[in-house]
């Protein structure tokens, strides 16, 4: 029997949406992409087991308590909640509900869709403090599970997903397991880069050039990636790095920026130009880059 099926995590700003995704991918992780056709960043994370698939997709600022913001919102979350097989609504020790949160929670009340609420942040709180909100939201929602967490610090996560996992419909997976397997932060990040030298150079360089991900360090906050852009001769090298480094810099910040609204986080990048000779050419330097 295989399980399949989206979970989409809603809730208030900064009550952990994020961080908790983070934390249930894991190193599990096969895939982070994001729909790029969505007015609002939308940031999917896909984790495989050999007999489930889980979508989840982070929904970031869509509970923006700004009146005007509200039908759309309303809208959005209204979407969240539809195309959901698993409703994860996040919230926190601290936060107090407002109105429109309460609204989204009346929303989910109304649904049919297997919910569970996760009180993230327990770590800044007292245990009784705690009880006092799972006995709250399971008056709110008594048809919801309700797990107490720490996202940051990854304490009861576990729990979560054992849940989703119970609650996740029996289906085939939705995207390709062999194909996303190998495609991690690493290769989107190659590939955000390439884009930029493919927008910024004519001619042969686009066609000469090719990304290798020296490093990749994930943080909270801020992942930090270096990256060498090879090229074939060193003519080109001169050519990608420009003027004073100048063209260099133009690529670095446009792949930079794209990569921090890509990963939702801060980066910090940096880039360097080797000549590899003929690299495209070498067979084992072909396949070391992953082709067939
Ligand atoms: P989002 O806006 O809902 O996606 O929230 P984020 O995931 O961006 O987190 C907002 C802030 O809360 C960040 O500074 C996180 O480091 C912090 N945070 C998230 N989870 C926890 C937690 O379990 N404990 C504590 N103390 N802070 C957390
Ligand atoms: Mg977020």
């Amino acid at each position: 029997m295989h399980k399949s099926g989206f979970v989409n995590i809603i809730g208030n700003p900064n009550v952990g949406k994020s961080t908790l995704m983070n934390a249930l991918v894991g190193e599990r992780l096969s895939i982070i992409t994001s729909k790029a056709q969505t007015t609002r960043h939308r940031i999917m994370g896909i984790v495989n087991g050999d007999d489930f698939q889980i979508v989840y997709s982070d929904t970031p600022g869509i509970l923006r308590p700004s009146y005007k913001l509200q039908e759309a919102m309303m809208h959005s979350v209204e979407g969240a909640v539809k195309d959901a097989d698993v409703l994860l609504y996040v919230t926190d020790t601290i936060e107090k509900g407002d109105e429109a949160s309460a609204r989204i929670v009346e929303r989910i009340r109304m649904s049919a869709i297997p919910t569970i609420v996760v009180i993230n942040k327990v770590d800044l709180t007292e245990q009784c403090h705690t009880e006092m909100l799972v006995r709250t939201w399971s008056e709110q929602l008594p048809e919801a599970e309700i797990v107490a967490v720490s996202a940051l610090h990854n304490f009861n996560v576990g729990r979560v997903f054992d849940l989703i996992l119970e609650r996740l419909p029996q289906g085939e997976p939705y995207f390709d397991k062999d194909t996303l397997t190998d495609r991690s932060l690493r290769f989107f990040a190659s590939e955000i880069i390439r884009e930029k030298i493919l927008l910024n150079y004519e001619k042969e360089i686009p066609y000469s050039v090719e990304i290798v991900i020296e490093e990749y360090q994930e943080g909270a906050n801020l992942d930090r990636i270096s990256a060498t852009i090879l090229v074939e001769r060193t003519s080109q090298k001169g050519i990608v790095i420009g003027h004073h480094g100048e063209m260099l810099k133009r690529v670095g910040t446009a792949a930079r920026k794209d990569l921090e609204k890509f990963l939702d986080k801060k980066v910090f990048l940096q880039l360097y130009v080797k000549v590899d000779d003929g690299w495209r050419n070498s067979e084992r330097r072909l396949s070391a880059f992953g082709y067939e």
